[in-house]
């Protein structure tokens, strides 16, 4: 028997040795592998590209979780950040629970600093429509929000130098046929008391909030509002909670507070940006490498390797209406005529209610 063998046969009795342990069997390999997933999406313009989500409940509000358990979703998804925002004015558990609009965070914290996840204080104030529902963030006390008047609660939040979203405005509940910009939301707006609008909120796109944020400089967010486990609420196999791509100087909160006050964000859910052009044309081309590998058989044509390094795949339709997809982490080859990758527009990238991103690719 050659020594391989032989140690396997000594592991096998050990871990499995009935016959010598009658107390206590252990089955280790039943225990799920943990490991954190990796997002690829580039850094761009000298800043580092930092996923989050800025938008989710704990059993501190109408949530199904335990507080730090949001923080060990994030980490094996891959995130950077995220914050906790239970409702203020909403909490079903409360006769269960004790403990103030602090303690969510004051929960999750710790786990949040050993994982390295970027944890940022945060609250929901919750309100009819208008204005409906806004997430206040980088907070540093959310119980001075738990007051009568909205203003006054957002004033308290901006007196903590929070930055403050308008969530799910769309949502039908609150506004059933239309998505309004009303009178109050443009007080609110112009006393610096609204920085930034959900366009996508779990799974609901806002078209026209995209529209909204880029004429009035508002950051666009896009977060999951997950209730329950994020597992059973996205497919984690096939993509990615909806997050907020944030631009930021170095891998901080403070740095995120600076890049979401500068609007320097893009949203990305299934496999779709929405933004800025200058971000999305600059996160594709950081992304998406091309060169030419040969002459191709007849006319014009060569073949191109086109190569992408990022999770996100991009669909492409050039000006000839020729349409291919570009994979995630992956390189496709592809016969075209030398221009034929001027111009394209990246059906995937939503630079407008009703645009696309166009770009010259080589
Ligand atoms: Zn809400
Ligand atoms: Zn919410």
């Amino acid at each position: 028997m050659n020594i391989r063998i032989l140690l396997s046969v000594i592991s096998l009795l050990g871990s499995h040795s009935f016959a010598q342990n009658l107390n206590n069997v252990q089955f280790p390999e039943m225990q799920k592998a943990t490991g954190r997933k990796e997002i690829r999406i580039p850094g761009i313009m000298g800043y580092q590209t930092l996923k989050c989500d800025f938008h989710m409940h704990t059993v501190f509000s109408d949530g199904m979780v335990w507080p730090a358990f949001r923080v060990e979703e994030a980490w094996a998804e891959g995130l950077d950040a995220i914050s906790i925002t239970d409702h203020i004015e909403n909490q079903p558990s409360k006769k269960y629970v004790s403990g103030d609009h602090n303690t969510s965070y004051e929960l999750a914290i710790d786990l949040a600093k050993q994982k390295n996840i970027l944890l940022i204080h945060a609250g929901e104030v919750t309100r009819k429509m208008p204005p409906g529902h806004l997430n206040a963030l980088f907070l540093t006390d959310t119980n001075p929000l738990d007051v009568p008047l909205v203003q006054d609660a957002l004033q308290a939040a901006k007196k903590q130098g929070a930055f403050i979203i308008w969530n799910h405005p769309g949502w039908k509940a609150q506004q059933p046929d239309t998505c309004r910009w009303w009178p109050l939301h443009e007080e609110l707006f112009e006393k610096g008391l609204i920085n930034g609008v959900e366009v996508f909120n779990e799974i609901e796109y806002y078209p026209i909030v995209l529209d909204w944020c880029i004429s009035r400089k508002l950051s666009v967010i896009c977060n999951s509002d997950v209730h329950g486990i994020v597992s059973e609420t996205f497919d984690l196999e096939n993509g990615h909670r909806p997050m907020t791509l944030v631009f930021a100087k170095s891998r901080s909160i403070e740095s995120i507070r600076e890049a979401m006050f500068a609007n320097r964000t893009v949203a990305c859910f299934d496999n779709k940006l929405a933004g800025k052009e200058e971000f999305l044309a600059a996160l594709f081309l950081a992304s998406v490498t091309v060169k030419s590998i040969a002459a191709y058989e007849n006319n014009n044509q060569e073949l191109f390797e086109i190569k992408n390094n990022s999770t996100i795949p991009f669909d492409i339709e050039t000006q000839q209406g020729g349409k291919f997809t570009i994979l995630a982490e992956a390189s496709i080859i592809m016969p075209l005529v030398r221009g034929e990758l001027n111009g394209i527009t990246v059906l995937n990238l939503y630079t407008g209610s009703q645009s696309k991103l166009k770009v010259d690719l080589f």
